[in-house]
């Protein structure tokens, strides 16, 4: 019998996703025999033309990591989705954004200003910024075109499944994979993951304590068995989906959020917000100033993972 055909994808992404499969080590093996890669830019030498090539529908499973930031990154998960029977969305900027679509707390122009003309580092008297085309000695160059806004695979394709995690852990690499390849692949639209809050698997002890003071993670050294939210430090625990293996909590460190918000949240800064609220010692409009301004960045904090596919999607500026 044939093998299932799988294709995998980079977009917007730091590569850590693909890395997350190589991690899989000796089971690479294992995937190796029960499916057929048939694209996968980080390891194997095929083109785009060769997935033009394909029929429609001919690639049984595509996992597509990194969020949407410029054309090309449209057009490849355009061209995928059409030759894919089912389209995954890998690790936290394909689900959410992910760290990618922090820039759209910024818009291209901004972005370009800074990288092309305000860096120290530059030497660009001209302001000379790329262009999607040029001509350089008779020849007509093409460069993708840069998105103002970063958007999740899903804002611009359907998706079938969702697999959170920056990256997403081997252990649930290895489940999809054998999942798909028995045909027990959840109902279309799963997260998979768990679906509790990452607080509702954690061990550490809860006082429910209130907290007078916000710490940074290099500012204290917490107690192991204790909560780190009830400690001051921002742990996204309470607003994150579980299933991580709690890979942040185990090292004494708080969770980011890399596991996107939990069933029903629709807004996981929004709920982290109101988690943290809900703990703060104090009612004086001072003591709730005191303690925003111990939060040093909030939309970074808050919306780590999460800003393209929150109800803000992005910050409004003017002319954007
Ligand atoms: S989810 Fe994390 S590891 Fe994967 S591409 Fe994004 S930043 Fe990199
Ligand atoms: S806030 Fe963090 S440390 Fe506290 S219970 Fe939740 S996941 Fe655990
Ligand atoms: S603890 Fe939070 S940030 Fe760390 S891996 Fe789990 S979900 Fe991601």
């Amino acid at each position: 019998m044939a093998k299932p055909k799988v294709a995998l994808y980079w977009a917007a992404s730091c590569g850590g996703c693909d890395v997350a499969v190589l991690d899989t080590n000796e089971k690479i093996l294992d995937i190796a025999n029960i499916v057929d890669i048939v694209f996968w830019p980080i390891a194997i030498d095929f083109k785009y033309h060769h997935v033009e090539a394909m029929e429609d529908g001919s690639i049984d499973l595509c996992l597509f990591n990194g969020a949407i930031r410029t054309s090309e990154h449209e057009r490849i998960a355009k061209l995928l989705r059409a030759k894919s029977k089912v389209m995954v969305a890998f690790g936290a900027c394909a689900c959410f954004g992910g760290i990618p679509a922090l820039a759209n707390f910024t818009n291209r122009a901004e972005i370009f200003a800074r990288a092309y003309v305000e860096a120290p580092s530059n030497a660009n008297t001209n302001s000379t910024f790329p262009q999607t085309l040029s001509s350089v000695n008779g020849h007509k160059l093409e460069l993708p075109e840069f998105f103002d806004t970063v958007l999740t695979l899903a804002q611009v394709v359907d998706v079938e499944y969702f697999i959170p995690g920056c990256p997403p852990p081997v252990d649930i690499i290895l489940k999809v994979v054998e999942l798909f390849a028995t045909g027990q692949m959840p109902p279309v639209g799963a997260v998979i993951a768990s679906d509790k809050t990452l607080c509702d698997e954690c061990e550490r002890i809860k006082e429910d304590k209130k907290i007078t003071k916000i710490y940074r993670p290099h500012e204290i050294i917490p107690d192991p068995k204790k909560c780190l939210l009830e400690q001051g430090i921002i742990c996204c625990g309470p607003a994150t989906r579980g299933g991580c293996g709690q890979r942040c909590i185990q090292a004494n460190m708080p969770c980011r959020g890399c596991f996107g918000p939990p069933p029903g949240i629709i807004d996981q800064g929004a709920k982290l917000v109101s988690a943290i609220a809900s703990i703060y010692q104090g009612n004086e409009e001072k003591e709730i100033a005191k303690m925003v301004a111990e939060v040093l960045d909030p939309a970074g904090t808050f919306y780590r993972f999460g800003l393209a596919d929150s109800m803000l999607k992005r910050k409004r500026l003017q002319h954007s």
